[in-house]
């Protein structure tokens, strides 16, 4: 395809005003004022829209989409016991598989090209990667709440299957994460022995770290003082590339830690916010060279997979955290929410707009009256602009959106399935219900 008349925000956010961008056999093959010699096949005239990088969600559960709205206003463990926990008890894969689809069908709508996620039914999730041409990492939240040796629980023979399977399948679009849910979730045991399975075979690490007060003061008094990055670095969790959710509460050494291992954080400001978990200190982590990264988490708890509202709530809540509005500059909002995401997901060919880099683009409709003038583009990309102005998503050279419309994607069959499993799932809790009372 041929982008032709764009306007191109590039891998160094330097914007070109009507521009050229070819994509041939899934990468971008020219940028340049001009209409280029080489053929790049259908041409799309971008008049009044900005081609850039796709946004990387670098955290996220993506099937609970399906749970959307079922748990509001609640603190972390409660709406994780009374709400989250009960429903998700009731899910089956045929439910994981088209909750999964709305996710991806969401995200595509506002941009996201690549996801990093944590949930269950592995396989259902990798099917709905995989037919829908997204790229994602993938891996299944381990909890355990006992003793147990690692290599005899249920979770870790599903993920070495999903790993032998599945890992850099879709020409390297799904990839294999390993996972610990949490500290408070899990065990010593499996925690050492999950960091040397995910040593072994080489993966990715992801897990939530410090997302509550209560959770990161409770590791204190559980591990003799050490904080939860104390303590997952003292088993070796950090010894794999790893992505660590949330960081609310990092405190004194917690941050060299980060710095020394390597660690992303993937910040959620609108989940923190919507569960009063807390702000990360992000112009810290910043200001220490850690690579910061943005998630959504889950559809439950933010209650959109959208990253153009993940972005502005990052760029905005720092600065009234902090007392000053110049922290988180728009540069590092729009860094977060593509490259940043990319280098988490070791994904060292996408999210930013280069030749010979993957195209995994979005063009978005910068004609609207929210959008002028554009005394700065960017300032606007970060402050003005809405996922609903995403008007096509490419995914390694193929458009997956455009318009409102899906291409791999048979969205009304979707959301009749989810639908139904929703309907299904409330009966089935207000019979458990009816039975306990
Ligand atoms: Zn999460």
């Amino acid at each position: 395809m041929l982008f032709k008349n764009i306007a191109v925000l590039d891998d160094r956010f330097k914007l070109r005003e009507n521009g050229y961008v070819g994509v041939k056999d899934g990468v971008i093959g020219y940028i340049g004022d001009q209409m280029p010699e080489e053929a790049f096949g259908e041409e799309y005239d971008g008049r009044g829209k900005l081609l850039m990088s796709g946004f990387v969600n670098a955290h996220a559960h993506t099937p609970m989409t399906l749970l959307r709205g079922y748990g509001e206003n609640l603190n972390l463990s409660d709406w994780l016991n009374t709400r989250i926990f009960p429903f998700e008890e009731k899910l089956t894969g045929h439910d994981i598989y088209y909750a999964m689809l709305l996710g991806i069908a969401e995200s595509l709508r506002s941009g996201i090209v690549s996801t990093t996620d944590m949930y269950f039914y592995g396989e259902e999730m990798a099917r709905a990667v995989l037919e829908s041409g997204v790229k994602n990492n993938l891996s299944l939240g381990l909890t355990c709440f006992g003793d147990e040796d690692l290599y005899t629980l249920k979770n870790y023979k599903e993920g070495k299957l999903l790993f032998e399977n599945c890992h850099n399948t879709g020409d390297g679009r799904l990839k294999i994460d390993m996972c610990i849910h949490a500290e408070y979730t899990s065990g010593e045991k499996v925690v050492r022995q999950m960091a040397e399975h995910c040593k072994s075979l080489g993966a990715n690490m992801h897990i939530h770290l410090s997302e509550t007060k209560e959770e990161h003061e409770g590791c204190k008094l559980r591990h003799g003082g050490k904080t939860p990055a104390e303590y997952f670095y003292s088993l070796g969790i950090f010894d794999s590339k790893t992505t660590a959710a949330h960081c609310v509460w990092l405190e004194g050494e917690d941050f060299d830690i980060l710095k020394e291992k390597g660690v992303t954080v993937a910040s959620c400001p609108k989940s923190n916010l919507k569960l009063a978990s807390g702000v990360c200190n992000a112009p810290k982590l910043l200001e220490k060279g850690i690579n910061v990264a943005l998630g959504t988490d889950g559809a439950a708890s933010n209650n959109s997979l959208n990253m153009l509202e993940e972005m502005k709530f990052f760029a905005l809540i720092h600065k009234e955290k902090w007392g000053d509005p110049r922290v988180v500059t728009p540069r590092q909002a729009l860094y977060a929410a593509t490259r940043a995401g990319a280098v988490s997901q070791g994904r060292a060919d996408t999210a930013a707009l280069k030749t010979g880099m993957k195209a995994d683009l979005i063009a978005l409709d910068i004609s609207g009256a929210h959008m002028k003038p554009a005394h700065s583009l960017l300032n606007n990309l970060i402050y003005s602009a809405s996922g609903s102005d995403v008007r096509l998503t490419m995914v390694d050279g193929k458009v997956l959106y455009r318009d409102g419309e899906y291409q791999t994607i048979d969205i009304e069959k979707v959301i009749f399935e989810v639908e139904k499993s929703k309907d299904r799932i409330l009966s089935e809790l207000g019979q458990a219900l009816a039975e306990k009372a």
